[in-house]
């Protein structure tokens, strides 16, 4: 029997020193196994008393028990402190430097082309036209057939189409809207239509996508001088009121008389530079009155109204009032190129 109670006070003095030292939650664990475990040595102990007196069994069994809960109550205790000591590290680690300088967000700002597009509309809206929309992808009869160019018309050598069926394109211009708006509504119509259009071309000033906006204004009695009346006014508005405007005649399938309108140069004033090629004017937009053949296409009826349209090209528009020589700028997404505006 002395025997066992010596090595019960073996166990004891390993197992206090052993849960004293043990540093991590899993230590303790694994102590814990070692003693009163299955195999543990309290646990094989308990077994050994078998061989004892009944008068002796009562006095170790006591012991073990008491041990085992002494040994119970010492896990319990250095688990709450490690846990206590755990939280108190990941507390330390995490702890956040409140006095430490923010991290500045950048600011969005609108693409310079973005910009134009509003600038346009803001001055067209102040004139009572409406923006109106239409499909990107086009069918061959809007883009071109419905604006008297039929297939074997010349004028579509000028364009450079991507075609995805022989009847489905990708639109050319901006004006099909004209034709699709003239189709879902009688005269009077006053609209601007700004959107995307695609050509087969890249070069200094060409991009295979670029943005137009098309004005069309339909009602009785409109004349040449009414579009002459309302581009000087966006003109004026939109490159200073104190811009030359010249109109040139010109040839458009779908309007007649059509005149091409330059501004005088932005950077040399009418004298003449490189911008302008020395001939002191800038081309700026395409524009006429609409031609009969397009009403009747549409079902107006060409003695009853008259009316007149216009194009521009936006990136042109933003080059000259932005001062910017390159169009491919506009689609690098270079952030040192975008933010100055
Ligand atoms: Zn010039």
């Amino acid at each position: 029997m002395s025997q066992i109670l010596d090595t019960l006070t073996r166990i004891e003095e390993e197992s206090e020193k052993e849960i004293a030292a043990a540093a991590t939650l899993s230590e303790i664990q694994a102590g814990r196994v070692r003693v009163l475990g299955k195999k543990g040595s309290l646990t094989r102990l308990l077994i050994a008393m078998k061989d004892l007196s009944s008068e002796e069994r009562p006095v170790v069994g006591k012991a073990v028990n008491a041990l085992k809960q002494r040994i119970q109550e010492l896990i319990k205790q250095r688990t709450v402190e490690l846990e206590r000591q755990e939280q108190a590290d990941r507390l330390k680690q995490e702890r956040l430097d409140v006095t430490l300088p923010g991290r500045r967000t950048v600011r969005g700002r609108l693409h310079p082309i973005t910009r134009i597009f509003h600038r346009v509309e803001g001055i067209f809206e102040g004139l009572g036209f409406h923006i109106a929309e239409g499909p990107e992808v086009e069918e061959d009869y809007y883009n071109f057939e419905a604006l008297n160019i039929p297939p074997d018309h010349p004028a579509r050598d000028m364009q450079d189409t991507f075609y995805i069926t022989d009847d489905i394109l990708l639109r050319t211009h901006t004006s099909p809207v004209q034709i699709r708006t003239m189709k879902s509504q009688d005269p009077p119509v006053r609209i601007i239509a700004p959107g995307k259009v695609y050509r087969c071309d890249a070069d200094i000033s060409h991009t295979p996508m670029f943005h137009q906006v098309e004005g069309l204004m339909v009602d009785r009695g409109i004349t040449f001088g009414d579009l002459k009346g309302i581009l000087e006014i966006f003109l004026h508005e939109m490159f200073g009121a104190s811009t030359g405007i010249r109109f040139r005649p010109s040839f458009f399938p779908f309007t007649e008389p059509s005149a091409e309108v330059d501004i005088a140069c932005l950077i040399c004033g009418g004298g003449g530079c490189r911008v302008c090629k020395d001939s002191g004017w800038l081309e700026i937009m395409g524009a006429g009155m609409v031609d009969p053949a397009v009403f009747r296409m549409v079902g107006y009826d060409p003695e009853a109204v008259s009316g007149f349209a216009f194009g521009m090209g936006i990136e042109r528009i933003a080059m000259l009032v932005y001062r910017i020589d390159d169009i491919r700028l506009f689609f690098e997404n270079e952030l040192r190129f975008l933010t100055q505006f």
